[in-house]
């Protein structure tokens, strides 16, 4: 895949990069560990004030840096300007809560006499350089996602980000630089993905994260596996999103629209099955159908757009593959399905109904605006249903009953249920999933610690 940006709304490649080349990897690693030795041996305060600063020039920049992500991935410019105002958010989130996050811990004073020691504590350490690989789908926002926590624990980042987006690469780097962060403490590598598994087998690097596709995921994970490095991997997801009889149907078909749309419906927490007590069916189709239908799709820098095209011509194949599946197997469709004629790798907003299990859909992640829609007869059959996928992100709960919302958190295979909402990230709550959406946890004091080196201390 080429380091290109390549506009989605009209197919014209803009601009075009090398990759970088032996050299210049060896001298960035080099200076990774060199800087880590130092940065390593900063105060909580002093990165705090760094990552403020960062968090400061990004609000600054949101104008810019939002063009840029819609022009390289097309997501509608608004979304993307909200997308650099969340990142700045959480830089401070953690700046401000860091080192309570990471402060050393002390076993209860029974437990310290029955080791046989006088004193201990557990203090959170710096691991050293990490490498993210990152995807395209929220440029800025995944990265930061992993470099806030990691820089303010006293790591130092590799970037590999996706090949479609170097402009946000190059951006990032030159943020945390212009913040005022030492030179190698967060470095862009721009290669394509075949250069990972020597960088990861280098020495110097201590771990990775990875988020994107199951497919790269396992290449990192498995090469990582082998040098038994840690790895963090947050992977796909087809989130359920289930309406029961005492929901509000107005407000979730409501939300619905947007949990499924949201980025040009191309989100790991995006719901992607909806699944609807026979009770409520009739009013949640008519409304959210209608709610697909009247989205604006358009151009991704005019203001008042909602939806616009899918980030890669493959991306739109994908996804097409998927509803015509669907579609010849004798799925419904209720709205959408055909791509449109014209530049650009635009898809409609589509809703399927009348799915079956042997359907790819109905196993699948959807990576654009096409929703899978199920009628279900009671609370078992939709959790049965919920569960019946290879993922487990995310997930999120319409109802009133409080009988009810055990139920679905003891039974959900996911890393979280949103009971009258939609899913969405917080800086203080954990993020991840289980089964083949990956495993470790992003944000919250879990994310921060993930890429710490847990270290007892005892003294006899
Ligand atoms: P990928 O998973 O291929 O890309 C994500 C990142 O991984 C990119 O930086 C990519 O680099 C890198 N990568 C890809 N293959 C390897 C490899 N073998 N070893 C090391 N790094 C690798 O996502 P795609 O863009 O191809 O999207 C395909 C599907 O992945 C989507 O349709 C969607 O289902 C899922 N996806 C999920 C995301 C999420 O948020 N969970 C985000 C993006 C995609 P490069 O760009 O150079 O190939």
């Amino acid at each position: 895949m080429p380091i290109a940006t390549v506009n989605p709304a009209n197919g014209e490649t803009l601009k075009t990069y090398e990759a970088m080349g032996d050299e210049e990897i060896e001298r960035r690693l080099q200076l990774a560990e060199a800087t880590f030795r130092t940065y390593r041996t900063s105060t909580f305060a002093e990165r705090a004030r760094l990552m403020h600063r960062a968090a400061d020039l990004l609000d600054e920049d949101q104008q810019d840096i939002g063009r840029i992500m819609t022009t390289e991935m097309g997501k509608p410019v608004k979304q993307a300007r909200a997308e650099a105002a969340k990142c700045a958010k959480s830089m401070r989130w953690y700046a401000d809560h860091a080192q309570e996050l990471l402060a050393d811990e002390e076993p209860a004073a029974s437990d310290v006499t029955d080791s046989g020691g006088s004193r201990a504590l557990v203090r959170y350490r710096p691991l050293g350089p990490v490498l993210a690989v990152m995807p395209w789908n929220f440029p800025l926002w995944q990265v930061i996602r992993f470099a806030a926590p990691a820089l303010l624990a006293g790591n130092v980042g590799l970037l590999k980000h996706a090949s479609n987006v170097p402009q946000t690469a190059l951006y990032l780097e030159d943020l945390f630089h212009r913040a005022g962060f030492p030179e190698g403490a967060f470095q862009t590598l721009l290669v394509g993905s075949g250069a990972i598994e020597e960088i990861l087998r280098d020495e110097r690097v201590k771990a990775a994260t990875l988020t994107g596709s199951e497919p790269a995921g396992r290449a990192v994970a498995s090469v990582a596996g082998d040098m038994v490095k840690k790895t963090v991997l947050e992977l796909g997801g087809s989130d359920p999103y289930v309406v029961m009889p005492s929901a509000d149907v107005e407000r979730a078909a409501q939300i619905a629209v947007t949990a499924r749309v949201q980025n040009n419906g191309q989100s790991c927490i995006a719901a992607k099955r909806f699944i609807v007590h026979t009770d409520v069916f009739d009013a949640f189709t008519e409304r959210f159908v209608a709610g697909m239908k009247a989205l604006t799709v358009g151009d991704p820098l005019d203001e008042e757009t909602e939806v616009g095209p899918l980030a890669s011509e493959a991306g739109r194949s994908d996804l097409e593959e998927l509803v015509d599946d669907a579609v010849e197997s004798g799925a419904t469709v209720l709205c959408g399905g055909e791509r449109p004629d014209g530049p650009g790798w635009f898809y409609p907003p589509t809703v399927l109904t009348d799915l079956t299990r042997e359907m790819r859909i109905h196993r699948e992640e959807a990576f654009g605006p096409v929703a899978t829609l199920y009628r279900v007869a009671d609370l078992d059959e939709a959790v049965l249903l919920a569960n019946d996928t290879p993922f487990g992100l995310s997930s999120s709960v319409w109802t009133r009953d409080e009988a009810e919302f055990e139920r679905f958190v003891r039974d959900l295979e996911a890393g979280g249920v949103f009971f009258n909402g939609m899913t969405a990230s917080h800086p203080a709550f954990p993020f991840g999933g289980v089964k083949r959406s990956g495993y470790g946890r992003e944000l919250s004091g879990h994310g921060i610690r993930e890429f710490c080196n847990i270290t007892t201390v005892w003294h006899g």
